[in-house]
């Protein structure tokens, strides 16, 4: 039977890209070695390095004075690199989940933080307004999709002080004027690639102001290097992720780019949150404005809360994956990132109209 991949990360990925990792395994560009067994020091590979950025580059309308590096250590470690490397005396966060909390909590290790607002009083159901961005911060971090409660920033936010998003949920799922950030970063695993690799887009002029001495590793200019060639190459960089992460990026481009991208993904989610709104039987828990794109979180409506399990396994038959909420809210999440297909969203709204019709 066909699977419907709805996994919130690591997830989907464009079969394109699967069925050419698996080629290149065996056989990478020619050389007869596979890209697991090469050396990062090939002139194959460097030109692939060199293409990847390229195309972020020319996806995301990336400014020359902005570099694009592939670190290791997930997003999770850009949340002590970030302060390491920005922060003198003061940041400001905006609490509207759990990853955002994890990074404003190792912030905490190199100065003072303020929390400028947060969702956590309604389990982050939705993104807090009207808050003030003190002016006296080195930068603003915020999560432009909050993956857990399913509620995302839907535009690039003015901000007085430098301001730096972890995207890792949304990069690439629509436009984004990235001369608005400081620094975007974020885990390839669910819009971009396989997990391994991490992304980061830095405007180099902002690197270098803090007092403190940086770890090699941790500082951002070790990664940035001399010359183009060496860029992300200071130590061993994860190939193979990077080699998914250039053909999942090949595949965005051969759509239409990141505007193509937003229109399918906009009608994606139309779709399901229609069907969450029209059927009796579901609830969404994400405020309607603040409804992320990505990944859609509902629950059984009050009278049918004895129908969880039962809704879990008649979706389960019918090919859904990994629509489990997660334990701080419950009930469902389809995480429907770029390579979700529409297929895969019909078939869970076909799949919650027939539960609807047996048991409501
Ligand atoms: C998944 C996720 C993370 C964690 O990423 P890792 O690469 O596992 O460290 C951080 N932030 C957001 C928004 C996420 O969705």
């Amino acid at each position: 039977m066909k699977k419907h991949n709805f996994n919130a990360g690591p997830c989907v990925l464009p079969r394109e890209a699967v069925e050419s990792a698996i080629e290149a395994i065996r056989d990478f560009d020619g050389t007869g070695i596979g890209i697991l067994e090469i050396s990062h020091r090939t002139p194959g590979w460097e030109r692939v390095m060199k293409e990847t950025a390229d195309l972020w580059r020319e996806l995301l309308n990336i400014p020359d004075n902005y570099k694009v590096l592939f670190l290791g250590g997930g997003a999770s470690t850009q949340f002590f690199a970030v302060p390491a490397n920005f922060l003198s005396k003061k940041a400001a966060y905006l609490q509207t989940g759990v990853w955002a909390k994890k990074a404003a909590k190792e912030a905490k290790f190199y100065g003072e933080v303020e929390i400028v607002a947060s969702s956590e009083d309604k389990t982050y159901s939705y993104i807090p307004k009207g808050y003030t961005i003190p002016k006296d911060a080195d930068y603003f971090h915020i999560t432009t999709n909050n993956t857990i409660y399913g509620t995302e920033i839907h535009e690039d936010i003015d901000s007085p002080v430098t301001l730096i998003a972890d995207m890792s949920s949304d990069i690439l799922s629509r436009p984004v004027d990235v001369s608005k950030y400081g620094m975007i970063y974020g885990g390839a695993q669910k819009n971009v690639g396989p997990a391994g690799v991490t992304f980061v887009i830095v405007r180099e002029d902002l690197l270098g102001k803090v007092d403190r001495k940086l770890q090699t590793m941790v500082d951002y200019r070790t990664h940035i290097g001399e010359e183009e060639r060496n860029r992300s190459m200071f130590n061993t960089p994860p190939v193979f992720p990077i080699y998914v992460m250039h053909e999942t990026l090949k595949w965005v481009k051969k759509l239409g780019g990141v505007e193509a991208m937003y229109k399918i993904n906009k009608e994606k989610a139309e779709l399901l949150y229609n069907e969450i709104d029209r059927n009796k039987m579901f609830v969404g828990t994400a405020a309607k404005e603040d409804r992320s794109l990505m990944n859609v979180c509902f629950v059984m409506a009050e009278e049918y809360k004895d129908k969880e399990a039962a809704f879990m396994e008649f979706a389960k038959a019918a090919g859904m994956v990994g629509i489990k909420g997660h334990r701080s809210v419950g009930g469902f999440r389809a995480s429907i990132y770029n390579a979700c297909p529409r297929e895969s969203v019909e078939a869970l709204v076909k799949c919650m109209q027939e539960f609807e019709a047996q048991n409501a």
